[in-house]
């Protein structure tokens, strides 16, 4: 099972990706993750990425798309996989389309997580990131929605989009992701 998780900032798609990933017993790939862990150990990826994530703006495609490549080609993900956070733009999007044709796989559907803006920061406030201050996240949702909401038309005009109410409890969302696939 291959499938991509859409969805703003702190709608729940690493939640869900992690359970759903353990269910299913294939990897979890979150850019945000692999980001954050490059940034605490400073590699030269985390050197470069640290102030575009610092500031809620995108990390320039040529670093994610070189590590979501590198990440893809890992062994473990044959039987599938859940992308939390890539792609993030329509660039990111149209790589990703040749970078699996290369590889010669496909993903199963796009699930787009949805929750309004107010309960987007509440909950952004309440994790505590190092990123979830106030002025990253009203910045990271407006980044949100100049780059990556295009994405929910990009894969709906291709018939793989499934709509996930992600405004309800975490068991609640889980059930429905599932009955969804
Ligand atoms: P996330 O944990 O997915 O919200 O990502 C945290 C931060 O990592 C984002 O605000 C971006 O700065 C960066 N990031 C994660 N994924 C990507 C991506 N696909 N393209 C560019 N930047 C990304």
């Amino acid at each position: 099972m291959r499938l991509i998780f859409l969805g703003p900032p702190g709608a729940g798609k690493g939640t869900q990706a992690a359970t759903l990933a353990e269910l299913r017993q294939i990897p979890h790939i979150s850019t945000g993750d692999i980001l954050r862990k490059a940034i605490a150990n400073q590699t030269p990826l985390g050197l470069q990425a640290k102030s575009h994530v610092d500031a809620g703006e995108l990390v320039p495609d040529t670093l994610v798309i070189a590590l979501m490549k590198e990440r893809l080609e890992q062994p473990d993900t044959k039987n599938g996989w859940i992308l939390d956070g890539f792609p993030r733009n329509l660039s990111q999007a149209d790589t990703l389309d040749q970078l699996l044709q290369s590889m010669r796989q496909t993903y199963d559907c796009v699930v787009n997580f949805e929750v309004p803006t107010e309960v987007l920061v509440e909950r952004m406030l309440g994790r505590g990131r190092k990123d979830d201050n106030e002025a990253t996240i009203r910045r990271r949702l407006e980044v949100y929605q100049e780059e990556t909401a295009p994405l929910i038309n990009f894969y709906q005009s291709r018939q793989c989009l499934k709509v996930i109410d992600g405004n309800c409890p975490v068991d609640t969302v889980t059930q429905a992701l599932q009955e969804s696939l």
